[in-house]
């Protein structure tokens, strides 16, 4: 069935099954992966938008106070002052479900949708099962059709990613977001086969250090070496200290261009609450022994000012500038910048791993690399 490609439909909201439906929500997807009840993961999906479209088959919708409310799908909700607007009528919060999935703005989600008026606009968070996620992730991560023991490594690396965060957000609205700041999520529509393969044969295992549940960070490709936590936000962690990785370096190219206008990088900067004057020059400053830059000089008309590595790729653009392992030229007015990797270079490196996998190590053995000093554990185990 994940091989099917979700159609939205726009049908008229069944009132009857919509109480039945919501209580057998959460568990229906992940029947026979997990005991009890289904493990559930809030992402944040939009943020600050002025309207959001809802639609999908027996789209059921409920406001704050649990009554359901009838509906013509596609269903327009404009933000209003503090509260959501629906056909004239104001709402402090309202939840749509649907049979198979429910379209936010003509993308499928599985599970719930639940939209709040936020400080810019509408938010939306997607509650649903945590495995329900990770198989519509692996697709926006990685590629299911890599080898099966290096997609189970990035099932496994995924969620034990989103319980850490679930465990420190507990108290917020949404426990992710779903961009490269977490991990990045586009609803249901690229599952597949394989991606719910991974996640079923791995069902419940978390990576653990000291029989608690680790932080695992991961990227695209390290270029040669994973880094040291340490280097990149300035905590020690013990398993994620840094180790060689030539495997990613036979795979996709690891080496980057870019080319940026001084004024642009002056005005990212800016945005990014930088007080700085004209920019003149950007300079690498000094580098790890892992080859990374530990900082940027950017030579302005107000003085030099030094910028730490990553917080320079935040303000730039993590897209943009691709890793802290670069050089830069300055010349007419533009910067050219060369390097190397994709990522913060933390933690699991993906195109490391896919190919440890062709090379015959499997999900653990990959993970255990990577994340030296963990454990493969059931979260039953340490919860
Ligand atoms: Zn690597």
């Amino acid at each position: 069935m994940y091989h099917q490609v979700l159609q939205p439909v726009s049908m008229r909201i069944c009132l009857v099954s919509a109480i039945l439906l919501l209580v057998l929500l959460g568990s229906l997807h992940s029947a026979g992966v997990a005991q009890g009840p289904a493990e559930m993961i809030r992402v944040a999906i939009v943020k600050s938008a002025p309207s959001v479209t809802l639609s999908g088959e027996g789209l059921l919708a409920l406001s704050d106070k649990g009554t359901p409310l009838v509906l013509n799908p596609p269903v327009a909700v404009k933000a209003g002052k503090d509260v959501l607007v629906i056909d004239g009528i104001g709402y402090r919060r309202v939840t749509f479900s649907a049979s198979s999935a429910v379209y936010v703005n003509g993308k499928p989600y599985r599970g719930v949708a639940e939209l709040l008026p936020a400080e810019k606009g509408i938010l939306v968070v997607n509650e649903l099962a945590l495995d329900d996620y990770l198989v519509g992730l692996i697709n926006c991560e990685i590629s299911s059709a890599w080898p099966i023991e290096a997609v189970k490594a990035q099932a496994v690396i995924a969620r034990t990613y989103a319980l850490y965060r679930k465990e420190i957000r507990k108290a917020s609205v949404y426990h992710l977001e779903s961009s490269v700041i977490d991990q990045v999520y586009d609803g249901c529509e690229i599952e597949d086969s394989r991606a719910q393969r991974a996640v079923s044969d791995t069902a419940g295992e978390v990576l653990a250090f000291d029989n608690r549940i680790i932080q695992a960070f991961y990227h695209s490709n390290c270029g040669g070496r994973t880094e040291a936590a340490e280097n990149v936000w300035g905590a020690a962690i013990p398993y994620l200290k840094g180790v060689d990785c030539q495997y990613c370096l036979a795979g996709q190219a690891s080496s980057w261009e870019q080319r940026l206008s001084l004024h642009e990088i002056e005005d990212r900067l800016r945005v990014a609450g930088r007080k700085i004057g004209t920019l003149l020059d950007v300079k690498a400053g000094p580098r790890n022994h892992r080859g990374r830059l530990k900082s940027v000089n950017v030579v302005t008309s107000r003085g030099e000012h030094q910028i730490s590595g990553d917080q320079f790729r935040k303000a730039v653009g993590y897209g943009v500038i691709k890793s802290t392992n670069f050089t830069v030229r300055v010349a007419n007015g533009e910067a050219f910048f060369s390097g190397a990797g994709n990522g913060h270079g933390v933690g699991l490196c993906q195109w490391g791993g896919k190919q440890r996998a062709l090379d015959g190590f499997n999900y653990a053995e990959i993970l255990s690399y990577y994340y030296p000093g963990t454990e493969l554990k059931k979260l039953s185990d340490i919860r």
